[in-house]
């Protein structure tokens, strides 16, 4: 059953794109929007961009253009399809909202919090705009956060806020800043508490109703479009859950996604799912965009702090610790983790963090081949296989668990 919050979605995306007039910043997806929204700017994200080639199954025409441009096969296929777009000269935005092309920038921003692949992408596409390109780069990969790296962050956002006035011309109003980042703040605990629907048993939406409701927070946040959209969607989530709905008839097993969405696979994926009574109710991709530290009294510490805490730019421990949390919260009989090629950044299968699951939280793991846009690294057969065998293994240990405690 579609949820009615993804068809009035459908005119929220047409009424923001329709809207993108310059000035325009684009900005990476967990980067500091916040601060170009209250500068004046429209603001543009190049990663949607690529998720809607990957889930148009357009990626892999664009994907062999960036290749001849000199893009690798192996790096980030957001990237590689979007320049490869861009190359062609056309966008699904056309066809789907009457955009001649994607929007130009009169500023590019982005933040390594999530890769460094975004400077290099960002950066590209400066150069071709001849736009003002400012990056922040916040420490990587950390377990304790401390004052001194929010002061760095603080000190970047500064340079992007200066550099954002000589553009658009005109200072930053601080109290702009402190309202967009109360509706930032106020969108992040909606979507929050849209995603936590699913902690009950049945759940009412699975990972694949929530990679698409997480648009507004991911290209709307810090607007009151978003806090309308997601207060919607609580409500008819709830409603959901009060008549026991389950988004997966006869919900069995319980999974937790870890790692990027396989854009081009969404539906065939979300059908194997349902086919085996199995729902994904919790994931760390959607958990990406709760930003529970956002304070409009301290913007820019809070901002700093928010956007540097986020899971990617942890160490394995924190990782560890946050997905223990999760798979506790959301009653988790096995976690699928997607090592995805062309995105080590969001693939934690390779350092041993699925060994650690099944031996220090004691719950089920299995890792799968495939990609975000990149269609050529994932194997459906294979993959059905392995997911469908896996699935099996989880109801057989539950029942045998529930024969056990009825003996
Ligand atoms: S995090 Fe991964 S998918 Fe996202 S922009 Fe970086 S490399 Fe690409």
């Amino acid at each position: 059953m579609a949820l009615k919050s993804q068809v009035v979605l459908k005119d929220i995306l047409k009424t923001y794109f329709g809207s993108l007039k310059a000035p325009i910043a684009w900005c990476t997806s967990v980067g500091p929007a916040e601060i170009l929204r209250a500068l004046g700017f429209e603001v543009y994200f190049p990663e949607n961009h690529g998720a809607l080639l990957g889930a148009s199954r357009l990626a892999g025409k664009y994907i062999p253009k960036a290749h001849q441009a000199g893009f690798s096969g192996e790096i980030c296929s957001y990237l590689t399809a979007d320049i490869g777009a861009w190359i062609a000269g056309e966008t699904p935005l056309t066809a789907l909202y009457g955009l001649k092309s994607i929007p130009h920038p009169d500023l590019i921003v982005f933040n390594t919090n999530q890769c460094r692949e975004v400077d290099e992408w960002f950066s590209y596409f400066g150069r071709e705009f001849d736009c003002p390109v400012v990056g922040v780069y916040p420490p990587r990969y950390l377990e304790e956060i401390g004052q001194h790296d929010i002061d760095n962050v603080v000190v970047q956002f500064q340079k992007v806020i200066a550099v954002g006035e000589k553009v658009i011309g005109k200072k930053l109003d601080y109290e702009r800043l402190k309202e967009v980042l109360r509706l930032s703040r106020d969108g992040s605990r909606l979507w929050k508490k849209v995603l936590d629907t699913a902690q009950k048993k049945p759940s009412p939406l699975t990972f694949f109703d929530g990679v698409i409701l997480m648009a507004p927070i991911v290209i709307l946040r810090g607007t009151q479009t978003c806090i309308d959209f997601y207060e919607e969607a609580l409500e008819e989530l709830t409603a959901l859950v009060d008549q026991k709905f389950g988004a997966v008839p006869d919900e069995q097993v319980r999974i937790y996604w870890e790692g990027m969405p396989i854009w081009g696979r969404l539906r065939s994926m979300s059908e194997l799912f349902i086919n085996n009574q199995a729902t994904i109710v919790a994931s760390t991709y959607c958990n990406s965009w709760i930003f529970d530290d956002f304070d409009p009294e301290q913007p820019l510490a809070s901002m700093a702090r928010a956007y540097t805490q986020i899971f990617i730019n942890r160490g394995e421990e924190t990782k560890l610790a946050m997905m223990r949390q999760m798979l506790d919260e959301f009653n988790i009989d096995g976690v699928i983790f997607h090592d995805c090629k062309t995105c080590f950044n969001n693939t934690n299968s390779r350092f041993g963090l699925p060994k650690r699951i099944r031996e220090e939280v004691g719950v089920d793991t299995l890792s799968i081949d495939g990609d975000l846009n990149d269609l050529r690294f994932f194997s459906d057969g294979q993959s059905r296989t392995r997911l469908e065998t896996f699935i099996e293994q989880l109801k057989a240990k539950k029942q045998d668990a529930g024969r056990k405690s009825n003996v």
